[in-house]
């Protein structure tokens, strides 16, 4: 029986990374495959954690024999991106396989992938833009104006993007065990797992 790749998308700050780093400690039996990247190993990260770090040489050539099931110049012109074949390896032994994904990163993987390999979950923040900003302001007392804006319209743009994913799970910052509980309550009603 084939497995799935379960996306997760969601604006930044909706608690994607606590609830995943949550469903990797409870369920070591799913796959957590790490991207690549051009950009070097900070101090502590080890190759094959987080990312596999290769050259942008090695990068170029993986994107022209068509290796990656997306990826993206994020920041300081260094490139990142999702290896098709650990997930596609996983479905087809059967295997859950977790991966988080910006709303581009899941756009640019759905039209690669058949589909009855994944199945896509939201998380979206409980609160409107407005409040949000507000609270990036508390945490972060010296982000300009210009950041400010950037993540508001990165924001907007993944939220108006909830309707391409097949469940949604609500985020509100106290509530991060129930968040967890109705991503698993999910995976195991559609997914069977
Ligand atoms: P960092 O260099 O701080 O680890 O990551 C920076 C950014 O790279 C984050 O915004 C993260 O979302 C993005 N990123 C990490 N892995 C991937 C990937 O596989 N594909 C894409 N498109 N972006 C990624």
């Amino acid at each position: 029986m084939l497995g799935k790749i379960i996306f997760i998308s969601g604006p930044s700050g909706v608690g994607k990374g606590t609830v995943i780093s949550a469903l990797r400690d409870r369920h070591p039996e799913w796959i957590f495959p790490p991207s690549c990247t051009t950009r070097d190993p900070r101090p502590g990260e080890k190759e094959g954690e987080t990312y596999f770090y290769i050259s942008r040489e090695e990068f170029e050539k993986r994107i022209e024999e068509g290796a990656f099931l997306e990826y993206a110049e994020v920041h300081h012109g260094n490139l990142y991106g999702t290896l098709k074949a650990p997930l596609i390896d996983g479905v087809e032994q059967g295997k859950i396989v977790v991966r988080e994904f910006d709303v581009q990163g899941f756009e640019q993987a759905r039209e690669r992938l058949s589909r009855d390999y994944y199945f896509s979950i939201f998380i979206k923040p409980a609160e409107d833009i407005e409040t949000l900003v507000r609270r990036i302001r508390e945490r972060d007392g010296t982000i300009s104006d210009e950041e400010i804006e950037r993540r508001v319209e990165s924001m907007k743009k993944e939220l108006s993007l909830e309707h391409l994913y097949d469940a949604t799970v609500i985020s509100v910052d106290e509530e991060i065990d129930r968040m967890i509980e109705d991503t698993e309550k999910i995976i195991a009603e559609k997914v069977g797992r």
